[in-house]
């Protein structure tokens, strides 16, 4: 009875399986559906008025530690605010000039708003309410006496608003200005792949309240220590982004050293570290942390990236800046907050080195070819862990029939593939990030 179905068999198995296994990765690769908008995760992140509510009630709860200003500023009609939170060990003691300054903004840009949870956690730990693993609290309240620390904890809160109302792309301001381009330094240059939606300068340096409050905060708080914290990749970035170098001296040796340390401790060494010019793939005029080092004098400026989905599409921009399940959330929130404390512990230690001290992977900064050859590598594994699951599938067949069907599904695979990449894949400058 078998006999005659079996000298069916090679057509009809070659026709079945064939059809099963393209459907099978069709449906991968409609996993990527670009049309397919990942929303923001309410359960794991605050929305701008609760996160707000949040601070206010925390620095109320721990006002012998915290403060908290509002710093607003107007121009053409067009308003903006921005909180500022001030830890200073010692109710007492207000006179900041004797110690070391740290001055952090978080949330530039509206669409990444992990950064603004990180800014929250820092706030919990510093207040005691949420405690650092592995952190001896005598050793870490011996540091943070010698510190005052200013936090931002949302610089763009206009743009937040656009976003929280369903704009999950916006990164620029209220009035479509891009925050992290209106400083003065080399203000205004446009590069060949300048793309006038996402990097709009403003109609001059410092046009934009937001700016104006973040000069004049700087300018009166002096730091010693900048980081302009965003989201999009994992990346820590110090001066230039306008040009593709770092500043010379002894300075940048210690900033250097500074990242390669945290990269090593925080980022899992996955972290890109050099100029933000040097290192991203495109230049960026007229950004916060060049004015802080170039003009406002901040002797250590730097631009943390601390989070990026490389397999989101262009348009899901939740997903792309900001992570979408509860486990890694809270590990980019326990990293980077992490981060922060060993900047506070490490800071005043490598900016008192008078000492150049040498370290044979100081100069090994990451070009934009090991960049771009990381990324390859990256998506073709992607592409090689959706092989193995056919291979599995395919164990069981005859040996014929595994060299044709796997020869037909890798034909399709790649066809298929194909057009996803075609349509779908973002270039690398459109996934602007700082
Ligand atoms: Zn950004």
């Amino acid at each position: 009875m078998g006999r005659p179905f079996s000298s069916f068999f090679p057509s009809l198995w070659v026709t079945f399986f064939f059809f099963f296994f393209t459907s099978f990765m069709c449906l991968f690769v409609s996993a990527d559906d670009p049309n397919r908008l990942t929303p923001i995760n309410r359960d794991l992140y605050h929305s701008s008025v609760d996160l707000m509510k949040e601070i206010e009630a925390l620095v109320h709860r721990h006002s012998d530690k915290l403060t908290i200003e509002t710093m607003k500023s107007k121009n053409k009609g067009y308003a903006a605010e921005i909180p500022v939170v001030t830890y200073r060990h010692g109710r007492n003691n207000i006179d900041d000039t004797s110690k070391f300054r740290i001055l952090l903004s978080f949330g530039q840009h509206g669409r990444e708003l992990i950064t603004t949870e990180v800014a929250l956690r820092i706030l919990l730990i510093l207040s005691e309410e949420h405690l650092l693993p592995h952190m001896d609290r005598a050793s870490l309240n011996n540091t943070l006496a010698k510190l005052v620390i200013k936090v931002v904890p949302m610089e763009n809160l206009n743009g937040r608003r656009l976003v929280e109302g369903g704009d999950l792309c916006e990164r620029r301001n209220g009035r479509g200005v891009d925050l992290n381009r209106n400083w003065s330094v080399d203000w205004g240059k446009k590069e060949k792949d300048y793309d006038p939606y996402e990097e709009n300068p403003g109609f001059a340096p410092f046009s934009e309240p937001e700016t104006q409050i973040m000069r004049k905060l700087a300018l009166r708080f002096d730091p010693h220590i900048w980081v302009n914290v965003h989201s999009g990749m994992e990346a820590l970035f110090m001066p230039y982004d306008h040009k593709n170098i770092t500043p010379d001296g002894e300075i940048s040796q210690q900033m250097k050293l500074l990242l390669e340390e945290l990269n090593i401790l925080h980022c899992h060494s996955r972290c890109m570290i050099g100029s933000g010019g040097g290192s991203v793939g495109y230049l960026a005029h007229g950004t916060a942390t060049d004015f802080m080092f170039d003009k406002a004098r901040v002797p250590m400026a730097f631009t943390f990236e601390i989070y990026g989905d490389e397999a989101a599409t262009s348009k899901d921009c939740f997903r792309m800046f900001n992570p979408t399940d509860p486990n890694t959330f809270d590990r980019v929130l326990g990293d980077w907050s992490a981060a922060f404390f060993t900047i506070f512990k490490m800071g005043p230690e490598y900016l008192d080195e008078t000492e150049f001290r040498p370290k044979s992977n100081i100069d090994k900064l990451v070009s934009i070819d090991e960049y771009l050859e990381g990324y390859l590598i990256e998506r073709s594994s992607r592409y090689g862990k959706k092989r193995e699951v056919f291979d599995l599938g395919m164990q069981e067949m005859r040996t014929y029939f595994r060299l044709f069907l796997l020869s037909s599904v890798l034909l399709m695979f790649m066809f298929c593939s194909r057009i996803s990449k075609n349509k779908f894949t973002r270039p690398l400058v459109s996934a602007i990030s700082i």
